[in-house]
């Protein structure tokens, strides 16, 4: 009876592993980091934790998928591929820390918390309407596919994704993309081929600011332009010029900020999307 049991459950095994591979992932298995990813074709895909946070997602019909880690993503998440109700394989993923920057500054005057006027209220609720709507586009893009590139040439990395300010002991909201130091004028190019999903000259904070979305869930998200070359529903070739540097909205000075956010749930960090190698994925 128990070896029979044992001759069922190891044939049971051998039809889910048939029915649904574990998936190969390119890209390190580390918070913040982004990974392109192959199982059977139009598996549905669910990435969890233990702290109820769930993305579920569905590969296209070769199989390929995109997998995001959020800055904080916990130790241990698991990865749920089902290829037909029933038919699903768990795996378990470690997700290494990532060491984050963090910048303290005390001893600055109290009182220089920024107050907003009625006007910029209104200008600040409008922007962040426009973003929210841009967000949730859902739009057919494979460019993912064509691997990324630097948007700009050349250029003196001066920010880095999750680094934080803590000014007067106080925690401020994390830098959620990649600064490019270049001056104004400078013209940026599609990192990836993908469909621009917002094109607007005057958010309150970001200033001239280009969404293109790559497909998969993944958007890069470009800001303080200070010309921008493409509009809306365009479709771009990865290398095309998207727009110059400025220093628009509230910027301290000329630089790109270039964020890449996944599944509409949070920011990923757009080195690790340079590093991913797509030929290996294909
Ligand atoms: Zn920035």
């Amino acid at each position: 009876m128990l070896l029979l049991a044992a001759v069922l459950a190891s044939a049971l095994q051998g039809t889910l592993q048939n029915a649904s591979p574990v998936p190969s992932c390119i890209g390190a298995y580390e918070q913040g980091a982004v990974l392109a990813c192959r199982a059977a074709p139009r598996s549905q895909v669910t990435l969890s934790d233990a702290s109820g946070f769930s993305q579920t997602l569905r590969a296209d019909a070769a199989g390929r998928f995109v997998l995001g880690f959020s800055r904080n993503a916990a130790a241990n998440m698991v990865l749920r591929v089902c290829t037909a109700p029933g038919a699903c394989r768990r795996q378990r993923l470690h997700i290494a820390p990532h060491a984050y920057r963090v910048e303290r500054i005390d001893g600055l005057p109290p009182g220089k918390v920024s107050r907003f006027t009625a006007e910029q209220l209104a200008q600040i609720r409008k922007s962040s309407a426009r973003k929210k709507a841009a967000f949730a586009k859902q739009v057919a893009a494979r460019g993912y596919l064509d691997g990324f590139s630097r948007p700009v040439a050349g250029a003196r990395i001066s920010g880095v994704y999750g680094s934080q300010r803590v000014l007067n002991g106080k925690p401020k909201r994390p830098h959620m993309g990649i600064d490019f130091a270049v001056p104004a004028g400078t013209p940026i190019h599609a990192p990836a081929g993908g469909v621009v999903t917002l094109a607007d000259p005057d958010l309150y904070f970001e200033g001239g600011t280009v969404f293109l979305d790559h497909g998969q869930g993944l958007v890069s998200v470009f800001m303080h332009m200070s010309a921008i070359a493409v509009h809306d529903g365009e479709r771009v070739a990865k290398g095309a010029v998207l727009g110059r540097v400025g220093a628009t909205g509230r910027a301290t000075g000329p630089h790109l900020h270039w964020s890449l956010k996944w599944r509409n749930r949070y920011y990923v960090n757009p080195e690790s999307a340079l590093s991913l190698d797509m030929e290996r994925l294909r």
